[in-house]
């Protein structure tokens, strides 16, 4: 058996929707990416999305946009992908760690007050593997103390906590459409927000801070644009765009799919004392990004190795980030900051885990897991 760590979602429908864009005259950003947009602001019930080309720029953007630079804090995870941090990085601020919480591996909120200083500017929550953090907690220590809230919701455009999705309590939602996400269009992003200023913006940043993009100068009667202030340059294409407006159509099913292999996981892995998986907390609509095992920290890389051999694709998602090089160097972290975090950074082990998985396949993975782990 050789079962990929993952598969995508494309069909035909999907393939079909880029030719039109290719028999089109504008491949860069225009009607389709202002479709995805619409419908990704109606999935997630905000008032604005930008579609922009990774969830990494969308980070930094937005941090940009209020005001985040040099000598700033940003309380953020260690347990995430490294553009979490790096984003705060490409705004000359530093990343302010806290330790995670045992049963989600979220951000714990109970910590976060303890560090801040006259120079926080920000928090920055990751909804980790698709479960959200408590938005309403984070919310609260944030106006407390004059904060803004950035959701790294990289893995979570479907989840939902006591009611609320991502974006709509925190300032802004970024959302990643990178090659192996729920939904994806090889390299994309998004940002979600509710204020039209920001929204003007963030529109603006994307494309240098043009005041018209290019649809709009050339398929009407030509008008000049203005420069309103330095910006960027990550639009998101028609191309981009056009893959993934009926996968956002799927979502639900999609997400369904992926359910039912996360409770057939779960059942086949709770009599086994050599794994532990996380939980979902109550009021919790997890959106079911990655299943990742917890397993014993001596083994895990030899586990993941025996895996591997089996045929098996597996990730390791992920090793805590103020144990990088860079971080280490940078701030002085080592060992022993952060040992929730690093206890799961050492443990966790990420299994194939996408609707296009067949029973067979996920039965061969069970097996493969519980006679691995189990004797
Ligand atoms: C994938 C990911 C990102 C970065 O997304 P890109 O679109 O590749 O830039 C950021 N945060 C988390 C938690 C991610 O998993």
């Amino acid at each position: 058996m050789k079962i990929e760590f993952y598969r995508h979602s494309l069909e035909k429908e999907d393939k079909n929707e880029v030719a039109k864009v290719l028999d089109s005259v504008f491949l860069t950003s225009g009607e389709w990416t202002k479709a995805f947009e619409r419908k990704l602001a109606d999935y997630v019930e905000s008032r604005y999305a930008v579609g922009l080309t990774s969830c990494t720029n969308a980070l930094e953007i937005t941090l940009k946009y209020f005001g985040i630079e040099q000598g700033d804090e940003v309380i953020t995870t260690p347990m995430s992908f490294i553009a979490t941090a790096n984003a705060v990085e490409y705004c000359g601020a530093k990343p302010v760690f806290v330790d995670v919480e045992p049963d989600t591996a979220n951000i714990n909120a109970d910590l976060i007050e303890s560090v801040v200083t006259p120079r926080t500017k920000a928090i920055l929550p990751v909804h980790l593997y698709g479960h959200m953090c408590d938005m309403g907690r984070i919310r609260k220590i944030a106006d407390k103390h004059g904060l803004k809230v950035i959701e790294d919701a990289a893995h979570c455009m479907e989840g939902q906590r006591d009611g609320i999705k991502p974006g709509q309590v925190g300032d802004a939602a970024c959302f990643s459409f990178y090659a192996t996400k729920n939904i994806t269009c090889g390299e994309g992003g998004a940002v979600s927000c509710n204020d039209p200023e920001m929204y003007d913006w963030l529109f603006k940043a994307r494309m240098h801070g043009m005041t018209k993009n290019a649809a709009d100068r050339y398929s009407k009667k030509y008008e000049h644009y203005d420069m309103d202030f330095l910006g960027f340059k990550c639009n998101m294409s028609n191309i981009q765009a056009a893959l993934l407006i009926h996968q956002i159509e799927r979502i639900e099913t999609l997400l369904s799919a992926r359910q039912r292999i996360a409770q057939r996981y779960d059942e086949a892995f709770l009599g086994n004392p050599g794994i532990k998986v996380l939980g979902t907390l109550p009021g919790t609509r997890h959106a079911r990004h990655l299943y990742t095992i917890l397993v014993d920290p001596r083994k895990r890389d030899e586990y993941m190795h025996r895996l591997q051999e089996a045929g098996v694709g597996v990730a390791i998602n992920y090793r805590s980030i103020h144990l990088m090089k860079y971080y280490r160097q940078k701030y002085g972290y080592k060992r022993g900051d952060f040992p929730v975090c690093e206890r799961i950074g050492d443990s966790t082990i990420s299994i194939p885990f996408y609707p296009k998985l067949s029973d067979e396949e996920a039965g061969y993975i069970i097996n493969a897991v519980n006679s691995m782990t189990n004797s």
